[in-house]
């Protein structure tokens, strides 16, 4: 591997993958390595999340929720970006690059769908093919993602392995790339997998930490006291954090799934009840049993419900840079209905974790800027919705 790119993030990070998939990592670290300097790609890409993505995104004062809570919060609104996510910013910069390494296929994995529908979509507009693995169990419960999928030109294949569901999809999708690296550029999700995805996917997803970090100036005047992101492979905290990774007096807050609380076991936060390992090519926090067997995460929110996190969240966490605590089903769903009937914003349920645990800490927030990252709309969790909150009175006050 070409040292050129730092590989690591403090112990975290690297290259833990099969020597086959060595020359396919080290090519694309070269091309990304020429790309990122080149002022024609950079352009191109800017004008794409211009014209087409619709960056900037907004930043909106919570003017009701502030009030309700007695802070003074922000909301910078990845929901409005085209495909309802900030899984896009990744998808057309990745699909950028390949394109102009002379590739004409994109394999990506998918777990509830969204990151397989923002590449189906980047695939649609550059002309690639695409093709997308999905575990078996997540396609039979993501039914309308699989069908835009489709819709939008690509091919979806149900993975049978394993749990079927997105940890086998992505050992599916590393495994097709491995078997046609010339033609293939394999469009990883989040801020995770092997030197260079982490860092690649991270400068993808920085814009959203530029603009809300020159929004917040312009518009409050002033920096956030505090940053706050939900977290599952880590791509819209990181993307965030990197805005103000120089404003030390920014505190910074990933938030986790802690699904039906840790000490049942039922959840996805990886600080709180995991420790360092191996998965999926990079050594970070997961959640292992004794023996080092990968456990089953859980959580409302799809999006978030992944054993393991981005590596340079790791670093962040024990350089004490950033906090990682957790919102549970319960909470985020609290967070949710306080934006809904608030703001008139139905947030991602993986967003609504970050809202959650701002309610949670409100007596601690009293008075602070709170900047939030809404990093998606919830349209698509309606059935999720509907069945997690029938019973609680959907129509209820906060
Ligand atoms: C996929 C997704 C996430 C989780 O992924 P990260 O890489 O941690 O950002 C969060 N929010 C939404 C809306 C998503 O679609």
């Amino acid at each position: 591997m070409s040292l050129s790119a730092p590989t690591r993030f403090g112990d975290y990070g690297g290259v833990f993958a099969p020597e086959t998939l060595m020359a396919p990592l080290e090519a694309l670290e070269r091309a990304w390595l020429a790309f990122r300097g080149d002022p024609a790609f950079m352009s191109e890409l800017a004008a794409l999340l211009r014209d087409y993505a619709g960056r900037p995104t907004p930043l909106t004062p919570a003017r009701r929720l502030s009030a309700a809570i007695g802070a003074e919060v922000w909301l910078k609104r990845e929901d409005l970006l085209h495909t309802g996510a900030h899984k896009l910013n990744n998808t057309l910069g990745q699909a950028l690059l390949a394109k102009r390494m002379g590739k004409t296929k994109i394999l990506a994995e998918t777990g509830a769908g969204q990151h397989g529908v923002a590449t189906a979509t980047a695939c649609a507009l550059l002309g690639l093919e695409c093709t997308v693995y999905m575990g078996a169990v997540d396609a039979a419960r993501q039914r309308p993602n699989l069908l835009r999928m489709e819709l939008l030109g690509a091919r979806v294949i149900e993975v049978e392995h394993g749990q079927k569901t997105l940890k086998d999809a992505i050992n599916e999708a590393m495994r097709a790339w491995v078997a046609d690296p010339h033609e293939s550029h394999y469009l990883l999700g989040s801020a995770l997998g092997p030197h260079p995805f982490p860092s690649i996917v991270a400068e993808f997803q920085q814009v959203i930490g530029q603009e809300a970090r020159a929004q917040i100036l312009a518009q409050a005047g002033a920096l956030p006291d505090i940053a706050v992101a939900c977290v599952g492979g880590g791509s819209n905290a990181i993307g965030l954090f990197r805005g103000f990774a120089n404003d030390v007096d920014v505190e910074l807050v990933g938030v986790e799934a802690g699904g039906e609380g840790i000490a049942g076991g039922r959840h996805a936060a990886r600080f709180a009840g995991g420790s360092p390992g191996v998965l999926h090519g990079a050594y970070t926090y997961l959640l292992q049993d004794a023996d080092g067997q990968v456990r089953e995460t859980h959580s409302v929110s799809a999006g978030l419900d992944y054993p393991a996190v981005g590596p340079e969240h790791a670093e962040l966490h024990d350089r004490g840079r950033a906090t990682y605590p957790y919102a549970t089903d319960a909470e985020a769903l609290l967070g949710f209905q306080a934006l809904a009937k608030l703001e008139g914003i139905l947030p991602a349920l993986e967003s609504a974790h970050a809202v959650g645990w701002v309610l949670k800490e409100k007596d601690k927030l009293r008075r602070k800027r709170v900047l939030i990252n809404v990093s998606g709309r919830g349209d698509k969790d309606l059935d999720t919705l509907r069945a997690a909150l029938g019973q609680q009175n959907p129509g209820g006050a906060t």
